[in-house]
């Protein structure tokens, strides 16, 4: 089929993803799901960026054969692996939401010594955004990061909600660094290493999916860093930020998509193989019509998702940015929910049974889609401030 947004390139490197995934990550996705095994994780993460697939959207760090490397292969990144394991495919989304604001943002010392070590993959990162009073509201962040008196910053807080707590090798902190300012202003963005005196990790939490993820709640006590750890200029974070997310929800869109395909095929093969009333299940017009459903949402999925990583490589940013990256991430991640539902319903018993399948396990690892990342609430908003930009919402 023609592709009208991928061209030939996109579609050789989208095929050599798929060898990979086959190869390296399906054999240890049921150790990841059964086993919630983390090190398994890890161990793919290392190769994806020896691979160097943790460069793309870095293009004078990149040394492969795409002409111009970017978030669109990014996103076929991300897609291809959540179709085998979207629990390893968050791995991806952190890795690359950390080395973006390190690769833009830190000062040179900074950036050789935590971006190299990302992209190659020998290390693990950590955004640390979401606190006890402030998840979509990120203008309550009540992180605070000082002048320690001695030149350097010193972090106070608690983050929770925080993918590879305690896994990680370097840890992204978002905080105030200017209380009088108003909310949302006023932030700034520090890199915390590892074993950082103060740094702990107090909670690990157990999900309904994503099994092999480590999520948990990160605390700063008196966490010191040198002056040439802050991102940008202090002041800056709730720039970082944006950006951060902007593309992240890009990303975002190719796990939905990843997720909503797996299903996908699981119905299509079920509806075509289970013989229900003399006759195959697909035949029946109840389950024609959500082969249909699930077929063209899935579709336009792909078309937001990819329109937006095409505009994001060919320089939209910003605020430009933020309705086409929101729309991307909303639909494709809704529609990751849908499918993961309907197709259980398709399956009957077999959908809801571990022992046949892996139906029950997307319908679990689905249900996160929609909360990371910004929830499909604030897409929503972000979506509508592009149309309505005289009128303030009332969040
Ligand atoms: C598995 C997992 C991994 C995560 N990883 C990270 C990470 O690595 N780093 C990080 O910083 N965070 C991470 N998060 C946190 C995630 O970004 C937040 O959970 C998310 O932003 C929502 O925040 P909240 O959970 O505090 O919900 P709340 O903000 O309390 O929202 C609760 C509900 O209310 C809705 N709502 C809130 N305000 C409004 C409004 N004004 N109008 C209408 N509806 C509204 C929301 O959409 C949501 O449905 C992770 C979360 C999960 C579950």
């Amino acid at each position: 089929m023609t592709h009208v947004l991928l061209d030939a390139d996109d579609r050789r490197f989208q095929a050599e993803v798929q060898d990979f995934m086959a190869r390296e990550l399906a054999p240890r996705a049921g150790a990841i799901e059964r086993e919630d095994d983390w090190e398994a994780v890890k161990a793919v993460a290392r190769l994806l960026g020896e691979a160097g697939w943790l460069r793309l959207m870095f293009p004078d760090l990149y040394r492969g054969w795409l002409a111009k490397p970017g978030l669109t292969h990014a996103t076929l990144l991300s897609e291809e692996a959540a179709r085998v394991s979207y629990a390893f495919e968050t791995t991806i989304a952190t890795a690359l939401s950390c080395a973006v604001p390190l690769y833009r943002h830190a000062l040179p010392a900074v950036r050789e010594r935590f971006l190299e070590a990302i992209v190659a993959g020998r290390a693990v990162g950590a955004i640390c955004v979401t606190e006890p009073d402030a998840g979509s509201d990120t203008a309550r962040l009540a992180t605070r990061i000082s002048r320690d008196g001695a030149g350097g910053w010193v972090v106070d807080g608690l983050k929770r909600y925080i993918s590879n707590a305690s896994v990680a090798d370097v840890y992204i902190v978002y905080g105030v660094s200017d209380p009088a300012a108003a909310p949302g202003r006023g932030l700034s963005a520090v890199v915390v290493p590892a074993g950082t005196q103060g740094l702990s990790f107090p909670r690990r939490y157990s999900f309904m999916g994503r099994r092999g993820c480590v999520v948990g709640e990160v605390a700063l006590e008196g966490c010191r860093v040198p002056a040439d750890h802050m991102l940008g200029e202090p002041g800056q974070g709730q720039r970082i930020m944006a950006g951060m997310f902007n593309f992240e929800r890009v990303i975002l869109g190719g796990s939905g998509l990843g997720v909503a395909r797996d299903a996908f095929e699981i119905a299509r093969r079920h509806a075509q193989t289970r013989v229900a009333f003399g006759e195959p299940l697909g035949r029946k017009q109840l389950i024609w019509s959500q082969i249909a459903e699930m077929s063209w949402r899935i579709d336009a999925a792909e078309l937001l998702t990819y329109r937006a990583a095409k505009q994001y490589d060919a320089g939209l940013a910003g605020k430009a940015l933020a309705k086409p990256a929101a729309m991307a991430k909303l639909v494709a991640t809704e529609t990751a929910v849908y499918c993961a539902d309907r197709t259980v319903q398709i399956l009957g018993g077999d959908g809801i049974t571990r022992e046949f399948g892996k139906a029950e396990q997307l319908y679990r690892d689905a249900r996160a889609l929609p909360i990371v990342g910004g929830t499909s609430e604030m897409a929503r908003y972000l979506i509508a401030s592009a149309d309505l930009p005289d009128i303030k919402p009332n969040l």
